[in-house]
């Protein structure tokens, strides 16, 4: 990874009282060193990558502290490091995105919750849910539930998210229970600031560690007869003590307003937006102040049932202001009122959406009908004007629109050397007719959309070759898998490729091989170019442009035998293979490696590069690609091939022709594509390669003057 996390690393370390400016998800980072952490790992995803990138840069900080950090093969083995804590006194943390990361961590979680833990253990989860989101919509909350994991939802204000970080430890600690924090992309991109203190070394840690194993203890293996204690001590002890440290340590928020008789509880990462909501009818001020009673749940598993009692109680009605769908929090309120035969109204789904982001505007939308009911006396005039002059105005421009717009969905890099590979199956589908492609998670995803619309079905990271396996016995054609190198690491290799192997599966997998986890935000992996130099003799000796056959080694070693290695620019090759793969008479698993490194990682590097260069007066020599305006014959093949946003449209120059004409913009970072793709799909011969010389050497410069000097001969003056 070519990105340089130096200024964030300087945060990390900053000591008692000083001032921390920021980002949350980085304060939540600094909060974990203020807590003593002993090991840190996970794996990186959206929006909470940030944590684990900027930790693996911090080598100097961390191994000052004897902090270990761990960039783990997937969530399923991060949540298994997490078992250091069941016999030690040492603190943990890892992270991941969620909802996807927590099933793939599910069954090391349910092994771990149901032993508990000596040592604190967090688990910061990026809740990518709602507006942004590129996962399935789910709520984690269902993992609290079901595992008995605590579950914090801090108000995103860093100085509270910092304590909550300390507290879930100690709170992990005094019930046994792994904690979880959910951290929404808006939480984990809020800036502010917050008064540090020291980062604390572990009492147990690389620089001091144990002499001697925990003793044996069955009691801590989750294997039957533990489990049936286990569950028992969940119930009888651990949520109990849970419910002790909630409070004692006030952890959720109870604010008084002026409306005695109603209430509203709330999910702490919520409580933002509906502070802004109240604002709009007048019931809260700028800073927060609400003239409503609060109930800010920065714990919203386990429920505090006489907190959540005591609160309803003189209460005419109550609004629980929950995210998503199914109501857990407002289901478990009802149950805790009605066991206490309390009769306040209860309002929560019935009034607000049941699914999506809570936006301000959706609350407001619920805030409506429950202050019309139970507080008729506040004027909701404007609010109800304002929202149906947004809903009026949304539902126009929407018609306007989706008439007047094609859709933008997002694409791949400029030069990616993913996009050639799908030009190369387009053509290939010209030959074999149209294909099953059995698609994954990864920036490969993009061919999903406009101009290649490629891929029938995605089941999860690595899960692609898999995924055909009910497919493929029932089709004629044979099925296309496609995976990146990052899921193939991830999952692929033990999911699909060792499962189609067993079953002697006539399969067809193709692998990007870009070197890094491109999706996520380039991070590296144990196949990245340097990666073995690096591992053997350390990183000053690493180079980056190796070609890393680590993949192609493993299929080997696993009894792959039909296995193929072609460039991902060459699009004529990659057409041939995949005929071949899809026509062989080979029974078995057939494999093509497409290698092409990441565009956003090479242009990361060689920019600075080329501008060193261009700072000492060095020869540069750039490629761009271009059309001639005057062969363009209009038919726009190249484009509906490439994708490129840098292959555009202009008017067209003659003006005898009506149709615009290809042209290339500045952007272009020369890949090739368009040179390979006008050869493998014979399109009109209008594209030029030309090269852009920067600090020519003197011969170069005496050949232009000669050229120029012909070319004003030849041309009409
Ligand atoms: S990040 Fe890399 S692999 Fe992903 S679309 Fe961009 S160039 Fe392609
Ligand atoms: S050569 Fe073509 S495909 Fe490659 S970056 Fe330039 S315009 Fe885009």
């Amino acid at each position: 990874m070519e990105v340089s996390f130096k200024n964030e690393i300087e945060q990390l370390r900053l000591g008692d009282g000083e001032s921390f400016h920021g980002e949350g998800i980085l304060a939540i980072t600094k909060a974990l060193l203020q807590s003593g952490v002993a090991y840190i790992g996970g794996y990186q995803g959206a929006p909470v990558s940030h944590l684990l990138d900027v930790m693996v840069q911090a080598k100097s900080l961390v191994s000052e502290l004897g902090v270990h950090v761990e960039a783990c093969s997937n969530e399923a083995s991060a949540a298994a490091m997490l078992g250091a804590s069941i016999h030690y006194p040492v603190r943990g943390a890892v992270t991941w995105k969620s909802i996807v990361g927590t099933n793939v961590a599910a069954d090391a979680l349910a092994n771990l919750a149901s032993p508990g833990v000596t040592g604190g253990v967090l688990m910061v989860i990026g809740e990518d849910y709602g507006e942004g989101a590129s996962v399935v919509q789910e709520r984690t909350h269902a993992y609290a539930l079901k595992s008995t994991l605590l579950l914090l939802d801090p108000r995103p204000e860093l100085a509270t998210m910092v304590d909550m970080v300390e507290h879930a430890f100690a709170m992990s600690e005094a019930s046994n229970m792994p904690a979880m924090m959910e951290l929404r992309i808006r939480a984990c991109h809020v800036r502010g600031s917050f008064t540090c203190r020291d980062n604390r070394r572990p009492p147990v840690s690389a620089l001091a560690p144990m002499t001697e194993p925990g003793q044996f203890d069955y009691g801590r293996l989750a294997h039957p007869p533990s489990t049936f204690r286990h569950e028992k001590l969940k119930i009888d002890e651990r949520l109990p003590a849970a419910r002790r440290y909630i409070v004692e340590h006030g952890l959720n928020e109870l604010h008084e307003g002026t409306h005695e008789d109603v209430g509203i509880i709330v999910q702490g990462g919520i409580a933002p937006a509906l502070l802004r909501s109240l604002q709009q009818f007048g019931l809260a001020d700028a800073f927060g102040r609400s003239d409503l009673p609060l109930l800010v749940l920065n714990v919203t598993y386990p429920l505090v049932p006489e907190q959540v009692a005591a609160f309803a109680e003189g209460k005419r009605a109550v609004l629980v202001v929950e995210e998503g769908s199914p109501e857990y929090i407002e289901q478990e309120i009802a149950t805790h009122l009605r066991r206490r035969d309390l009769q306040t109204a209860l309002h929560g789904k019935d009034m607000l959406p049941a699914a999506g982001e809570l936006n301000t505007e959706a609350i407001m939308g619920g805030l409506l009908p429950f202050i019309e009911r139970h507080l008729p006396q506040v004027d909701t005039q404007a609010v109800a004007t304002m929202l149906a002059a947004t809903r009026a105005r949304r539902s126009s421009a929407a018609a306007r629109l989706d008439a007047a717009l094609p859709a933008r969905p997002p694409g791949f890099c400029i030069g990616c050397p993913e996009r050639p590979v799908f030009s190369a199956i387009k053509l290939a589908q010209q030959e074999l007719g149209p294909l099953h492609i059995a698609a994954d998670i990864g920036c490969h995803s993009f061919a999903t959309f406009e101009p290649f619309s490629l891929g029938h079905s995605i089941l999860g990271y690595g899960m692609s070759l898999a995924s055909r396996a009910g497919v493929s016995p029932m089709m004629q054609r044979r099925v296309l898998s496609i995976m990146g190198d990052g899921g193939f690491w991830h999952n692929g290799l033990l999911t699909g490729v060792q499962s189609a192997l067993f079953n002697r599966d006539d399969a067809v997998l193709l692998i990007f091989k870009n070197g890094y986890t491109s999706a996520t935000g380039t991070q590296d992996i144990i196949s990245t170019p340097g990666q073995r130099a690096k591992a053997q003799a350390g990183d000053k000796l690493a180079s980056l442009t190796a070609t890393d056959r680590t993949i192609e080694d493993t299929l080997a070693g696993l009894g792959v035998q039909w296995l193929r290695t072609v460039h991902s620019y060459r699009v004529a090759a990659m057409r041939d293979t995949l005929r071949e793969a899809m026509t062989t008479p080979f029974p078995g698993l057939k494999v093509i490696i497409a290698e092409g490194e990441c565009q956003l990682e090479r242009q990361r590097r060689v920019r600075p590069w080329l501008a060193g260069l261009l700072a000492r007066g060095e020869r540069v020599v750039r490629v761009k690609y271009g059309v001639d305006e005057d062969v363009c014959n209009g038919d726009h093949a190249c484009m509906r091939l490439s994708g490129c946003p840098t292959l555009t449209l202009k008017d067209n120059p003659d003006p005898l022709k009506v149709d615009p004409v290809a042209t290339v913009i500045d952007g272009c970072v020369g890949c090739g594509l368009c040179g390979e793709n006008a050869h493998a799909a014979t399109l009109c011969p209008s594209f030029y390669r030309a090269e852009v010389v920067q600090n020519p050497r003197w011969h170069e410069r005496a050949m232009d003057a000669v050229r120029g000097l012909m070319l004003r001969l030849l041309q009409p003056a």
